[in-house]
């Protein structure tokens, strides 16, 4: 009797504690070693200040929620796990964003043959690449070029962030170097204006943009973007206008000095 009351008393109070949390849904908890891991591998992360890290580890888990992500004849840790959201993240840190046209990221060793995946797409060195037709709301990524985007504190170079702009531009149906769910209308002529200068030096050997960005508009977009994420001030002294341009499309605050 005195445990059926015990029962009855304490019931409620756990009934109560599970539904509150659940409707606060605040209560996701950032594992330790992620925290360790982001600090020290990726620097986007580590120059943020706390409540920007403590945003940037929830949009983590929410990313980690609905994308799985596979290791094909490899192995993969927590780490390759968190550089692979960083990529995602760190592109649309400043607006909400979540990738309706993403659930699975495989991650292979090395390079891929993309001929195994029968897909159009003709990406570079197959490092990386975004799946069309029935491999559709699919990301292959190499392990070792996902890792080396994010080895050196500045880079120009990073697979990760490269293919999710891929998604981004591709949200609005055409993976054509417009996002047009990020860029306001009026921006869209300068800005075709600009990449099609600029892809027009590269030919000329006249940029120090990647020259695989000359290859098309979405290429140029993304490996622009590469850049702007990993050296941003070199990007804003080589590139003014394509700089303010792309803090517009990333809906980014001019850089003030604390
Ligand atoms: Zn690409």
């Amino acid at each position: 009797m005195k445990g059926f009351i015990i029962f009855l008393v304490v019931m409620p109070v756990i009934t109560w504690l599970i539904l509150r949390r659940r409707k606060k849904g605040s209560y996701i908890i950032f594992p330790e070693n992620y925290r360790a891991l982001l600090n020290e591998h990726v620097s986007f992360y580590r120059q943020l200040n706390d409540a920007e890290k403590k945003r940037f580890e929830n949009r983590v888990m929410d990313f980690l929620s609905y994308v799985r992500i596979h290791a094909v004849n490899t192995e993969i840790d927590d780490l390759d796990k968190l550089l692979v959201a960083s990529s995602a993240i760190i592109p649309v840190f400043n607006f909400d964003w979540h990738y309706y046209n993403l659930r699975d990221v495989l991650i292979y060793a090395g390079t891929f043959n993309n001929e195994e995946f029968s897909v159009t797409s003709t990406e570079r060195d197959t490092l990386g690449m975004v799946g069309t037709g029935p491999m559709q709301r699919m990301m292959i990524l190499s392990k070792q070029a996902l890792r080396e985007g994010f080895a050196n504190e500045i880079s120009k170079h990073n697979t990760g962030i490269h293919e999710f702009v891929h998604l981004l531009d591709k949200a609005d149906g055409a993976t054509d170097g417009i996002p047009e769910e990020l860029l306001n209308k009026q921006y869209t002529i300068p800005w075709i204006k600009y990449m099609s200068e600029e892809i027009e030096k590269i030919k000329q050997g006249a940029s120090d943009i990647n020259v695989y960005g000359a290859s098309s508009e979405a290429e140029f977009f993304a490996v622009a973007s590469e850049y702007f994420f990993g050296a941003p001030e070199q990007f804003k002294e080589n590139h003014p206008e394509l700089f303010s341009m792309m803090e517009k499309i990333f809906h980014k605050q001019p850089a003030h000095k604390a």
